[in-house]
């Protein structure tokens, strides 16, 4: 999107102001680092059956969303779990952590709180993105603004070469977070401003040459050492009663993957993802019809009959509603049929396009 197209209000929905959607008025409900006590699921999942459709649904940003809000009442139930620590900075406070680092989960927490005391960063756009990565490289990779990783600052995911204790990590990134707001114009993210190196004055720590990092995606699924377990919700939609069974183990956090870490045991199943082998791993899709008016296809429902597949987002439209922010195979509705990065295919083929697209890359790489 270009700049001068954003110079239009940012629209991000929050829990005070809602969007308004097909389905009824969707609320984002922000999850500094993914980290959800127990009690806290619980009482989402309670605001999910009382007020709205049931579910939570997980954002690419490790947020949830609840849809179909139809009653009122969410912000005072929010308010009552500690959800809503500070209403004005609702919408700002957009911090992904690694989800198996104390560290990088420590310093989200700390920055959650720090940002909500500084009164004009709830200026800030609501699609500026933090990140602490503690250094495996999986929420780095995710297209923060800014991102401590392990030592190493990276503004729109490339290091600057500045390196920055982790006493500091807050305060640096508080402080890119300033600037920004200070010479953003209408610039919503870091990646749109002409040159971003202002961004980096007035911040001290050791430069060195600025280094190309690995990334990777994604948490494990499965059992992780003795007390968690990775699991995902299909498609990312967390019924009420399974994000009870996930409370009642313990504390969770919600990753930018749409899965969840869950610290504790599960103690029976209720359909949720625990097999890293599972094919619906691979496939994400927007809402779709009927959740979203601009969607031309019911694309879970397509997407749901894909099978086993590399990397696949599936939108409704041209808005890629939450499409994964590394490398994936785009699969788009349209006219009586979907475009497979670019190539129409009726509905009904998608599974065998997909199938012959996976196989002919997998020859290209012999
Ligand atoms: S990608 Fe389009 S159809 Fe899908 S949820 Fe977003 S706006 Fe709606």
């Amino acid at each position: 999107m270009s700049t001068s197209a954003r110079a239009r209000a940012d629209a991000c929905p929050g829990v005070f102001a809602t969007h308004d959607a097909a389905d009824g008025p969707l609320a984002r409900v922000r999850l500094p680092g993914g980290a959800v006590t127990s009690a806290q699921l619980t009482a989402l999942a309670d605001a999910a059956d009382d007020l709205g459709d049931g579910a939570l649904h997980l954002t690419s940003r490790g947020n949830v969303q609840l849809r179909g809000v139809l009653r009122p009442g969410l912000a005072t139930r929010l308010s009552a779990a500690g959800l809503l620590p500070a209403p004005s900075h609702e919408r700002v406070r957009n911090i992904l952590a690694s989800p198996l680092s104390g560290i990088a989960q420590g310093l989200a927490q700390a920055l959650d709180k720090a940002l909500c005391a500084v009164p004009e960063l709830a200026e800030l756009p609501g699609r500026f993105l933090f990140a602490f990565d503690g250094g495996s490289g999986d929420v780095a990779g995710e297209g923060a603004d800014v991102c401590w990783r392990d030592g190493a600052l990276l503004l729109d995911g490339t290091d600057t070469g500045l390196r920055i204790s982790e006493e500091h990590a807050v305060e640096a990134l508080l402080s890119v977070a300033r600037t920004f707001l200070r010479i953003r114009g209408t610039a919503w993210r870091v990646g749109e401003l002409p040159d971003p190196e202002p961004l980096l004055r007035g911040i001290s720590g050791e430069t060195v040459k600025p280094q190309a990092f690995d990334t990777k995606t994604g948490l494990p699924i499965g059992p992780i050492g003795d007390h968690a377990i990775g699991v995902a919700p299909v498609f990312g939609r967390l019924t009420s009663a399974q994000a009870r069974v996930i409370a009642k183990a313990g504390n969770a956090v919600v990753t930018p993957w749409r899965s969840i870490l869950v610290l504790g045991k599960l103690d029976r199943d209720v359909g949720l993802v625990v097999d890293p082998s599972a094919s619906s791993l691979g496939v994400s899709a927007c809402i779709g019809r009927p959740g979203c008016a601009k969607s031309r296809a019911d694309v879970r429902a397509d997407a749901a009959r894909i099978g086993r597949t590399p990397r696949v987002h599936v939108s409704g439209c041209e808005r890629r509603c939450g499409k994964p922010a590394q490398e994936h195979v785009d699969v788009l509705a349209a006219e009586d049929g979907y475009l497979v990065d670019g190539t129409w295919f009726p509905a009904g083929d998608l599974a065998k396009a997909l199938a012959a697209k996976d196989s002919a890359e997998v020859k290209g790489h012999q």
